[in-house]
């Protein structure tokens, strides 16, 4: 019992961790290429990082259990010899992992946005308007537990590399952030090519904060294409026009 609270433990501050520095990073990067863009957003930014705290201590919970299981009682279909399946199958883990994850993600995400859901728990995530890059795990602790399960589930459901599992983690990461910090990290051929039709970037995230009915997916744009709630790409400016900033929708323009 005691193993597996300090696994939690442990997996609550790797999380947490993880958070600071991804979010503090990409907020840094964002001071130097859009600066101005955050002011006036402190009161904001404090609460984000204190709900995403909390949501870290959330997501370590059943992480550190599946972890300890998975070293201690061989639980898990994560495998750590790269050649237990052949080589095609680390891409194809990583693609069905992060496909099970955003198929699990729209279709909460469309829950939380009944009434009620909406009000007891998501409301905390679109109170950041305009979100930014600290806005990434900022969850009402209801959302944060819908959204801890997935990974730790799907250990159980699909075989994957651990170091595969490391590239999910680090895309499920690394999109949290930028999908919400106000501006376009991605190339524009990228954004508004063919591959942007079916990927989320930041454009696509901002619309879905600034009109709230559109634009419910995570990583792809499938499944809010096929029930046609893709919107398309938002513009950064709506949000700030909304909290009175209007002065700042050039500067924060997709460029
Ligand atoms: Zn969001
Ligand atoms: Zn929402």
């Amino acid at each position: 019992m005691l193993a597996i609270a300090l696994s939690a433990l442990a997996m609550t501050l790797i999380v947490g961790v993880r958070y600071l520095l991804t979010s503090g990073a990409f907020a840094l990067v964002t001071s130097r290429v859009r600066p101005g863009l955050y002011d006036g957003l402190a009161p904001q930014m404090r609460r984000e990082v204190m709900w995403s705290l909390t949501s870290a201590a959330i997501y370590g919970v059943p992480a550190g259990l599946v972890a300890w299981g998975w070293q201690n009682r061989g639980w898990t279909l994560i495998y750590t010899d790269v050649h237990a399946h052949p080589l095609w199958y680390l891409p194809v883990s990583v693609f069905a992992y992060l496909f099970a994850h955003d198929t699990w993600f729209y279709w909460n995400h469309r829950w939380l946005h009944r009434p009620g859901p909406f009000r007891r728990a998501h409301a905390v995530h679109h109170a950041s308007r305009p979100p930014t890059a600290w806005a990434a795990m900022s969850f009402h602790p209801w959302e944060a537990l819908t959204g801890a399960v997935v990974i730790p589930s799907l250990v159980f459901a699909i075989p994957i590399h651990v170091g595969a599992l490391a590239v999910v983690l680090t895309v499920m990461t690394v999109m949290g952030v930028t999908n919400h910090m106000g501006w376009d990290a991605f190339p524009r051929w990228l954004v508004h090519g063919r591959s942007g039709a079916w990927l989320i970037t930041a454009s696509h995230h901002q619309r879905h904060h600034a009109e709230y009915r559109c634009n419910y997916g995570l990583y792809f744009r499938f499944w809010d294409r096929l029930c046609g709630t893709d919107k398309g790409l938002g513009s950064f400016g709506d949000t700030h026009i909304s909290v009175g900033l209007p002065d700042r929708r050039d500067r924060s323009r997709i460029d």
